[in-house]
């Protein structure tokens, strides 16, 4: 799968930062140094590596730590934010025209995607209730007329094709006809493409340019071709005015410095990205998804947002210092299953945190969330004193516990087994500590 490498580096660099508490600039300045080698490695363009540097190191000077943050958690926020500026922000929109047909030009060369993703593009807008047509202006490539033939039939959307005899500008004038017509609202042109950027090619493309006025031009790009395709953007870009980038293969092992590169050096967001070579592989880019897959961080972000909302900093301590004089009781117990319910549905915070998916596949893990909810009956059926003190709890309280609860006894006395586990375990790491030992928890 694309970024790997990338992924797999950046999560070692913030690996380390990520239990730190303090930061020194030294933690920063070698994270910093890291995250530039990753980033050359995965092809991204130098100058893009370097101002990308930069403006993280600006940000991280003197960062402002909230609460609920460790300084790590604040650097890789910064890395996250400006990965996502890196590739455009916002997610981009397709363009409407203001009078029906939108006309769409799409322009790459041979092999890039582009008629696939042609085809795909028609499926998208079909499946957003709109009537696109497709037109086959590549009259030079062999088969490609063929080829979206055949795709149109299979997604049954209408293809305008008058052979290999006439002109591409002609063919693209009389499918905008045929459109206005037939009130098709888009209209989606496959051009020809080269091995390579030829005049002979770009006169065409501009000659078509002119003769339908397009709402969008899309630029179809390998991504696997990593600087190719950025510098294949460049010169496009300089002699057709393109509205968008689409990203083809993101699928295969890319190293990702296209997708991160394509916007920096050529001021034109990407779209799309495409993710296979059946017909609904293609998805609209989403600049800050991507950038969170990069950093391998599942969708830490809005975790890390959530529990910002959620949590309060200064219970958290409370609940800590509590943790470490073993003074920690069943009303303390409850009150942090509040908190971490506060979060969310437990199975979706799961999902947000990296590789739990995985974890989550690979051991057929379920989450019960009625299990949640029996715990919460039992210690809700507790006396006070029982909460504060549950060596109290013997066994006619056990069994009153349990009926108040609508539990059995087996789970009642499950709880308080785990609970006293739990007890003993935070008293051994309390006496092994001591009162000023290190930290158990980061708030
Ligand atoms: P064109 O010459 O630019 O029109 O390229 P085509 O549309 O014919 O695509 C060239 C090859 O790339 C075909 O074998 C496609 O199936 C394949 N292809 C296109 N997009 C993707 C993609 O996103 N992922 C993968 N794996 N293959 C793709």
């Amino acid at each position: 799968m694309a970024f790997e490498g990338l992924t797999s580096r950046l999560q070692n660099v913030f690996g380390k930062l990520r239990g730190k508490g303090k930061v020194s600039e030294d933690d920063v300045n070698e994270a910093m140094r890291e995250v530039r080698l990753a980033l050359l490695e995965a092809d991204v363009n130098f100058k893009v590596v370097k101002d990308f540097i930069n403006k993280v190191k600006e940000k991280a000077v003197g960062i402002e730590v909230m609460k609920s943050f460790t300084p790590g958690m604040a650097i890789i926020d910064i890395v996250n934010k400006e990965l996502t500026e890196l590739m455009g922000g916002e997610t981009a929109k397709l363009e409407k025209a203001n009078k029906p047909p939108t006309v769409i030009m799409m322009a790459g060369l041979q092999g890039a995607g582009k008629t696939t993703t042609s085809g795909k593009l028609a499926k998208l807008l079909q499946k957003q209730n709109h009537k696109p047509l497709l037109v086959a202006a590549d009259i030079y490539r062999p088969a490609a007329i063929k080829q979206l033939e055949v795709l149109g039939s299979q997604i049954n959307v209408p293809v305008f094709a008058l052979g290999d005899q006439v002109s591409p500008v002609e063919i693209a004038k009389q499918a905008l006809e045929h459109a206005r017509e037939n009130h098709l609202d888009y209209v989606i042109i496959d051009t020809a493409g080269r091995l390579h950027i030829d005049e002979a090619l770009m006169d065409e493309l501009k000659q078509v340019h002119a003769a339908v006025n397009p709402t969008e031009v899309l630029l179809v790009v390998d991504a696997m071709t990593g600087q190719d395709a950025v510098n294949v953007a460049d010169s496009f870009n300089q002699q057709l005015a393109l509205t968008g980038v689409v990203l083809t293969k993101l699928d295969g092992d890319t190293r990702g410095g296209a997708a991160l590169s394509v916007k920096a050096v050529t001021g034109c967001p990407i779209k799309f990205a495409a993710t296979g070579e059946k017909v609904d592989a293609l998805e609209p880019f989403h600049p800050e998804r991507m950038a969170s897959r990069i950093l391998g961080m599942g969708d830490m972000l809005s975790l890390i947002e959530k529990a910002q909302a959620g949590i309060d900093a200064d219970k958290a301590k409370e609940m800590e210092m509590k943790m470490r004089n073993a003074s920690f009781t069943f009303d303390d117990f409850l009150e942090q299953m509040q908190q971490v319910k506060k979060l969310g549905p437990i199975d979706q915070i799961l999902d947000m945190i990296p590789g739990m998916n995985k974890v989550k596949q690979t051991q057929n893990l379920k989450v019960d969330e009625r299990q949640m909810g029996r715990i919460e009956a039992i210690v809700r059926s507790m006396t006070n004193e029982e909460r504060k003190d549950p060596d109290l709890i013997n066994h006619s309280r056990r069994k009153r516990i349990a009926a108040g609860s609508g539990t059995q006894l087996a789970d009642v006395n499950r709880l308080i087994k785990q609970f006293d586990e739990m007890r003993r375990v935070m008293k051994q790491f309390s006496d092994m500590m001591g009162p000023k030992g290190p930290k158990m928890m980061k708030s």
